[in-house]
């Protein structure tokens, strides 16, 4: 199969919009069907920073199969929505949450989610209950505990191209859906033909996920290019990267144009204010990839 061809067939992008400044779907675009369950196994489990948990889960039926750049969604168990309404006054039913795949796909093997916990507001913490899918994730979920899960799903895109640069910008989290699918572009041999490159916008620090996995592929994938900035770094941080939003970090670089395939992840807020600089860059809509979901 021709490296083009396996790139359309894993290049998806997930744009992820919601409310306020955070990924957020609204719990009644996930919580119906009751169809297509999967089961898979906690194998690890693994604080990437200080709010984001790496969970690396086994499959337990065999065709639980996925593509690089899908997401999946995982289900709450009912007992635990149970203990969460009560302490809550909450009335969740059925709670099932998106969740990109993290890894790439391989035949026999696991895969990996990466996902942020979503606390109640600190100043509201008594009238709000915290999210309620990433609290079961963040402080319910132990190795060795049975998951379930939706089908693997995410619209698969074509770069109208083969020669153009791929570039990928996330925002925090939204780094997920990209592990996997640099992971796959590399194991393709895709970053021998097309340039890549990775924005990777978080506030400081505390927050850049997995800087040392993609500082390390950028030391060893020629053609492979990690951009990561603070929109707010701390005076302890040390920082001497790039500085301020992703979307300006994104304009500086390219300056007044740019001609390529283009992914991205993240809130609400980092898609609509990229999606404007690359108008300005003069990419064409259809080369900005992004999955068409319901939000609120
Ligand atoms: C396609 C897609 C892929 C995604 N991939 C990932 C991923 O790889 N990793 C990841 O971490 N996330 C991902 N997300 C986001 C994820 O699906 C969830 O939206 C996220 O984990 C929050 O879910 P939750 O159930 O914890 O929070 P929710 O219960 O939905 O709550 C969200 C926030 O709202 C607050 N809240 C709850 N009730 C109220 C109220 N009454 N008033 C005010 N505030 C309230 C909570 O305190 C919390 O801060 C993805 C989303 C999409 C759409």
């Amino acid at each position: 199969m021709s490296h083009r061809r396996q790139f359309m067939q894993a290049a998806v992008a997930t744009s992820v919009a919601g409310a306020g400044n955070s990924w957020q779907l609204a719990g009644s675009a996930w919580a119906a069907p009751a169809v297509e369950r999967w089961r898979a196994k906690v194998v690890r489990l693994e604080a990437l920073t200080h709010n984001v948990r790496r969970v690396s889960l086994l499959p337990l039926d065999t065709e639980f199969t996925f593509a690089a750049g899908q997401y999946v969604l995982l289900r709450a168990p009912a007992g635990y929505l149970t203990d969460f309404n009560a302490r809550y006054q909450t009335k969740h039913k059925q709670v099932a949450r998106p969740y990109s795949f993290a890894s790439m796909p391989a035949a026999g093997s696991g895969f990996d989610l990466i996902i942020k916990h979503y606390p109640a507001p600190p100043d509201r913490e008594d009238q709000v209950p915290p999210g309620v899918l990433s609290t079961y994730v963040h402080k319910h979920l132990k190795v060795g505990d049975t998951v379930q899960l939706g089908k693997p799903r995410g619209k698969l895109y074509s770069p109208t191209e083969p020669d153009r640069p791929v570039v990928m910008v996330a925002g925090g989290v939204g780094a997920a859906p990209f592990v996997g699918l640099l992971s796959h572009l590399f194991r393709e041999g895709v970053d021998k033909e097309r340039e890549i490159y990775f924005f990777l916008g978080v506030r400081s620090r505390k927050d850049l996920l997995l800087h040392e996995q993609f500082g390390q592929w950028a030391k060893t994938k020629p053609a492979f290019h990690y951009i990561p900035a603070l929109s707010h770094p701390e005076p302890t941080d040390n920082w001497n990267g790039r500085k301020g939003y992703i979307n300006v970090v994104l304009e500086k670089h390219f300056k007044d144009q740019l001609d390529a395939e283009v992914y991205l992840a993240g809130s609400p807020v980092m898609v609509k204010f990229t999606r404007q600089v690359l108008d300005k860059l003069g990419v064409k809509k259809e080369r900005v990839h992004k999955d068409p979901i319901r939000v609120q």
